[in-house]
């Protein structure tokens, strides 16, 4: 996961009064989905926002894109609510709570291998059930669980085992921890083939930081070496960039190889 910047999404000519209707209709009673072409047809500007057209919450490029528009808060029931909850109707056509998802991530299912089970589907937990709105109100009253992509930070909570490309909690703060370990349920990022393709990833990171780590004292005397370590330092630095996959995991595991014989690393995680 990374931070996805919400203010850079540009809207379709004509879109805002499609939703502005789509909205009045819906709040008199009318099924959300009978007017999902209204956010069907912000998909690609959504995808925009993120390079490789990744999926916000697991990093992987979204090549089935039917449901690619996630309600962060559901627009039809919300499984987690107390009390029934119809779901957060007034926020159907609010492109602050679209998120651009895969089908993993976004429906239920079950994983083939390794027994998992995730997707967002109707879930929205909050860390402060009493406080959840059932009409429209300030936002701010609730505290998501789910770690959101749209927040600035909270991305850096999730990280990954580099033995075995299952994701984890990054933080020992109990309510920090208990978040990521909800999410990666939620969006089911413990998914079987999604976590051996993130430990070949992390698998080929590690390689290429050891090689590094020998090259780095070689290349202070030798040309040669010099031009051998830039080369790897560059590859290193494209696995952490925006475009990559899994990059928000990956600079996780970076982190953890800083060391002070070697701050080209920690220039790397900067640049
Ligand atoms: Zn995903």
């Amino acid at each position: 996961m990374r931070y996805i910047d919400q203010d850079e999404l540009r809207l379709p000519d004509g879109w805002t009064d499609r939703a502005q209707a789509a909205s009045v209709a819906v709040l008199a009673g009318a099924d959300p989905d009978d007017y999902a072409g209204v956010w069907r047809d912000l998909k690609d500007f959504l995808a925009d926002l993120f390079p490789e057209k990744k999926c916000w919450y697991c990093e992987t490029p979204v090549d089935r894109a039917d449901n690619a528009v996630d309600h962060f808060r559901p627009k039809g029931r919300v499984g987690d609510a107390a009390n029934i909850h119809t779901g957060y109707r007034w926020l159907a056509f609010d492109p602050r709570n679209f998120r651009y998802a895969c089908t993993f991530c976004n429906s239920r299912r079950k994983g083939i291998e390794g027994l998992t089970v995730g997707g967002k589907a109707d879930r929205f937990p909050l860390l402060n059930e009493a406080n959840r709105l059932y009409a429209a109100g300030p936002l701010s009253q609730e505290t998501p669980e789910l770690l959101d992509p749209c927040q600035l930070h909270e991305w850096e909570l999730l990280g990954c085992r580099q033995e075995n490309g299952k994701p984890c909690a990054t933080s020992q703060d109990p309510v920090e921890k208990k978040r990521a370990e909800t999410s990666i349920e939620v969006y089911h990022l413990h998914y079987e083939p999604t976590c051996k393709k993130r430990h070949a990833v992390s698998v080929q990171l590690m390689a290429d930081v050891e090689q590094g780590k020998l090259l780095f004292p070689l290349s202070r005397t030798d040309n040669a070496m010099q031009e051998l370590f830039t080369i790897v330092a560059r590859k290193i630095r494209r696995a952490i960039d925006r475009k990559a996959v899994f990059s928000g995991e990956m600079i996780f595991l970076l982190k953890g190889q800083r060391h002070v014989d070697h701050p080209w690393i920690q220039k790397l995680l900067e640049a």
